[in-house]
């Protein structure tokens, strides 16, 4: 399986994922690997690659899957506490899947990167 396909096989329920949400525009889905006991990717359903490809056309999406992301936090009880929205392009910000994704992650103190 090439790994650009990973996460649209998901999309189109051809790989089996946890999807807590999806709409025309968007799909939110459990991380297989969680960092947090809260870890949620929020993916566009066209592909849009990484964070470089968001354009004057597209960004209108990124705005939907920051709303849906929030909107997720505020259903699983984290929003009060406190959660973390991180976005990794490229090699340096350790994107391993090219096709973008907001990562959701909360529950429990994380660590600060910085
Ligand atoms: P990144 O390192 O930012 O590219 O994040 C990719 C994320 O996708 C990682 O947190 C993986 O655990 C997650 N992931 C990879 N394959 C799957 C899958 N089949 N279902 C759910 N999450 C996945």
């Amino acid at each position: 399986m090439n790994k650009h396909s990973i996460f649209q096989k998901i999309i189109k329920k051809e790989i089996q994922a946890n999807i807590l949400y999806q709409d025309k525009i968007v799909t939110a889905f459990d991380d297989i690997y969680p960092k947090a006991p809260v870890h949620i990717l929020i993916i566009p359903n066209n592909i849009i690659k990484t964070a470089n490809d968001i354009n004057i056309k597209n960004k209108s999406i990124i705005a939907h899957m920051f709303f849906i992301a929030v909107q997720i936090a505020k259903e699983k009880k984290i929003s009060q506490d406190g959660y973390k929205i991180i976005v990794n392009c490229n090699k340096h910000g350790g994107q391993k899947i090219d096709h973008l994704h907001m990562h959701l992650l909360g529950g429990a103190k994380l660590k600060a990167l910085y």
